[in-house]
């Protein structure tokens, strides 16, 4: 390295470099964990960065994007305005991403990885949860369809103006593997990874992360919101077990606290049990490298079958009594509502819509350019633009 003065540069203390990063993967992880060192690469080649991984970089471009921002006023189950201390999709994003860095790490996967795949694996939600994927899709219906993987491998693909060299943000191809997920049936303006039967453990690592995350913090916001009811879920086998033995060792606490270390208890019991189960199915299989987990035909990654059943159980309750229930139905229906509105109003009258939307008109098509603009929208903005633009006059 030299100075500006062109003398040689010596660092004052020992600098991290990526180089010393690779090293210590190639001595650290697993044999079937992925190499940042052995990564097949960008779309768009670009040289390497001095002291970061090339997965490092890609969880840094992610934290850094417009549509990572965006999520912090996107619902997760309750709308935003509903009450400050409930999940929205940023909190749910950190929260998966940080259980994700645990399962990687005890598995001496690589981490980072995991982390960038998790950190952007609901970039391409909607406003308004499913409901709004599901009204989208239906409207997309004559040109494509509309699904949040897709539309996530669109915002990072495409979607993102970070460059000015290339279009979106040029992940690694590890990356985009994993934010693919169950492949691509539909045309993307960029080569898709080829999906082999399952991808790398890292990224299997960040899809049962988002299930343990939206697990348990849908049934914390669902009982303090007393959606759920505390009766009820004592039904459900795995909660009761851990909520019983949670009590037993904490006789004296009140019921918030109570729910408090249940969910703590549960989130530990899930995380070591899908360790050690992956553990033992990993060391029977026994995969040279990640080629090998990639041509296996089942998941490796996975909980030992009695407590995947038992949280079947869980994810049942949740999805009757907590998705289904009547308050987050209705607030469904009122979202579904806003956004076939404003489509309807936007699809007739396009001079109302940002001239950088009408820009990609002839690029994209004007339905999928519409379906952009109204995916990346936040509850928010979509309530306020629906007020502004369909119902002016506050009816
Ligand atoms: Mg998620």
């Amino acid at each position: 390295m030299m100075s500006s003065a062109g003398a040689p540069r010596r660092p004052r203390v020992a600098l991290r470099l990526r180089t010393d990063w690779e090293q210590e993967e190639r001595e650290r992880l697993a044999p079937w964990a992925v190499r940042s060192a052995d990564s097949h690469g960008r779309v768009v080649a670009e040289p390497e960065h001095p002291y970061r991984t090339v997965f490092q970089r890609d969880r840094d471009r992610i934290v850094h994007a417009r549509a990572f921002r965006r999520l912090e006023y996107k619902t997760q189950v309750f709308i935003h305005h509903e009450g400050d201390h409930y999940r929205n999709r940023l909190t749910h994003t950190l929260e998966g991403a940080q259980i994700a860095r645990t399962i990687a790490r005890t598995l001496r996967l690589n981490e980072d990885l995991a982390e960038a795949i998790a950190l952007a694996h609901d970039l391409g939600h909607t406003p308004f949860g499913h409901a709004g994927e599901r009204v989208l899709n239906e409207l997309m219906r004559g040109a494509g369809g509309f699904d949040h993987n897709r539309q996530t491998l669109r915002v990072v693909d495409w979607l993102e103006q970070r460059s000015a060299e290339f279009r979106g943000l040029n992940l690694s191809a590890e990356t985009r593997e994993g934010i693919l997920k169950h492949g691509c049936h539909w045309e993307h303006p960029l080569p898709v990874p080829a999906l082999r039967a399952q991808p790398s453990l890292e990224a299997q690592v960040a899809d049962r992360s988002d299930e343990i995350a939206y697990v348990n913090h849908d049934l914390d916001d669902g009982l303090r919101s007393d959606l759920l009811r505390l009766d009820a879920l004592a039904e459900i086998p795995l909660w009761r077990e851990v909520h019983e033995e949670v009590r037993a060792r904490l006789p004296e606490v009140d019921d918030d606290m109570l729910r408090t270390r249940t969910i703590v208890a549960l989130i530990n019991r899930l995380v070591t049990d899908l360790v050690e189960a992956t553990a033992d199915r990993v060391e029977k299989r026994n995969p040279a490298d990640v080629e090998a987990v990639r041509d296996t035909p089942e998941r490796l990654l996975g909980y030992e079958r009695g407590l995947e059943q038992a949280l079947r159980g869980l994810k049942d309750f949740l999805f009757q009594n907590l998705y289904h229930h009547p308050n987050v139905v209705a607030t469904t229906h009122q979202a579904e509502r806003v956004l076939a509105e404003l489509w309807s109003f936007l699809r007739e009258d396009p001079n109302k819509l940002p001239e950088s939307v009408r820009a990609r008109f002839a690029e994209d098509g004007e339905e999928r350019a519409l379906a952009d603009y109204l995916a990346g929208m936040t509850d928010r903005f979509a309530l306020a633009e629906h007020r502004r633009l369909v119902h002016p006059d506050g009816d």
